[in-house]
């Protein structure tokens, strides 16, 4: 497939995630990414452009990295594949098993693969049914998810996900999972509320769901560190401790959702511990694990869940095909090792930091009402009136004529209604910032233009 009419031809038959697909039937509607290398990918029309949303958060250490797709050639050459049902393993997959155990916090020594996010979500949800059974409370289900989370599309993970992304089937309704309030001041906090008495409302909240669910019916409570996609929505100070505190009071694990977090977004291999200061029960990661080179997933538990679904007797009824894939594993390793040698958390703790800091200084433009995130995960929400903070409609798409005008100008964002997301590669150097922020400066002006129109 040469041109873009070619590739366009044929992908008609193509359903794409998350899009809306009577508009892309518009050739020129869609995009077609031909090459990657760097902190660029280029179209079909040979456009170079920055991916400034790393893939989709998750091209880490950059494309193209030699040693990353020798690792899986290699690993194909000797092993294509073997599963690790039953008493099967495999080197790659045991030696990232250890390699992960060796970086997760405390006592999270145990990993079960998976190949996405979505299915890391829902395995440690099957591993926690597993662990209530042996302890004979099969009651004890129920699953305490947010406001504004995203934490995937197989059935289990989007009833987990704020309601509202599947319109025509809220899976929340199937009486499985609480949702607790969004933890973004921006808002939910009343106006001239301090960020410590909104976090009392949101512990309120919390305690309210656990009392009135009764701690002996809930499982976990899981949370991403950051909320991602759901317009990267930031919790007040010390909100991931509190929680820690209440629900280890109650009985109930803690599930942190560091698919995009981990492995260096936030300037640390997982954010939970050396960013938040606390340490869940479960880790679930994917994207950065592998720098998006292979699909593949990781559900971290504590030894202490092991240890009960690993009693003598208990059989473990859960797997994939795919757990643990040779080439995924072996990709998986050849990141780590490249995040760890170049020092690419430590790195990221200093350009990360200019970037936010060029993220903020856009606030200073008329429709930016809010610049959210931290280090490489920012999200800019586009506002009508910042006096009266009264947002534009749902429909005007800000975020997307924003993303279409950096487009033009050599800049992928990611647009979500009216606000825009940036998760780039973490190998941008300073100059490369400042790209992006002249960029999204002119996008965003010439938006405000399009507007006035
Ligand atoms: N959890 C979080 C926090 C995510 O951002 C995503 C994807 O964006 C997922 C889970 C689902 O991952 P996947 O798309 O690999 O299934």
């Amino acid at each position: 497939l040469k041109t873009t009419d070619d590739i366009l031809t044929k992908d008609a038959h193509l359903i794409q995630s998350f899009a809306n697909l009577d508009a892309l039937k518009q050739n020129d509607a869609r995009t077609a990414i031909v090459g990657a290398e760097g902190i660029h990918v280029t179209d079909s029309e040979g456009n170079k452009l920055i991916d400034g949303i790393g893939g989709l958060w998750c091209v880490n250490v950059g494309h193209g990295r030699r040693e990353i797709i020798d690792a899986i050639t290699e690993q194909l050459n000797t092993l294509d594949y073997y599963s690790t049902f039953y008493n099967f393993t495999h080197p790659a997959a045991a030696a990232l098993a250890d390699k992960l155990a060796s970086l997760a916090p405390g006592n999270l020594n145990r990993v079960y693969f998976g190949n996405s996010g979505s299915v890391a979500n829902d395995s440690a949800i099957r591993m926690l049914h597993h662990y209530n059974n042996r302890l004979g409370r099969p009651n004890k289900k129920k699953i305490l998810s947010r406001m504004g989370a995203y934490h995937g599309s197989t059935h289990l993970a989007m009833a987990m996900t704020t309601p509202g992304y599947s319109e025509e089937w809220d899976t929340a309704a199937d009486g499985l999972v609480h949702h607790l309030m969004e933890p973004c001041a921006y808002h939910q906090a009343e106006p001239g509320m301090s960020d410590a008495e909104f976090l009392d409302v949101l512990v309120e909240d919390m305690e309210k769901a656990i009392h009135d669910i009764g701690a002996e019916n809930i499982a976990c409570f899981i949370a991403e560190p950051i909320m991602g996609a759901g317009g990267v929505l930031v919790a007040p100070d010390g909100y991931h401790k509190r929680m820690r505190e209440i629900t280890a009071a109650n009985d109930i694990k803690y599930i942190a959702d560091e698919v995009v977090t981990a492995f260096g977004r936030l300037g640390a291999m997982f954010a939970s511990e050396d960013v938040f200061g606390m340490q869940p029960d479960i880790i679930n990661t994917a994207k950065g694990l592998t720098s998006g080179y292979q699909p593949l997933s990781a559900t971290i538990i504590s030894d202490e869940i092991y240890d009960v679904i690993s009693e003598p007797g208990a059989m473990f009824l859960h797997g994939m095909t795919y757990s643990g894939h040779p080439a995924a594993a072996a990709a998986g390793l050849a990141n780590i090792e490249i995040l760890e040698r170049e020092d690419i958390p430590g790195q990221v703790q200093v350009t990360g930091k200019i970037f936010e800091n060029a993220l903020r200084g856009l606030g200073d433009l008329d429709i930016v009402g809010d610049v959210r995130g931290s280090h490489f995960m920012m999200g800019l929400e586009f506002i009508k009136d910042k006096s009266t903070k009264t947002a534009f409609d749902a429909d005007d798409n800000v975020g997307g004529k924003v993303a279409k005008h950096a487009q033009d100008r050599g800049l992928i964002a990611r647009a979500l209604g009216n606000s825009l997301i940036l998760s780039p590669t973490l190998i941008l150097d300073a100059d490369n910032i400042a790209s992006i922020e002249a960029i999204l400066r002119d996008s965003i002006s010439a938006t405000m233009d399009d507007l006035k129109a």
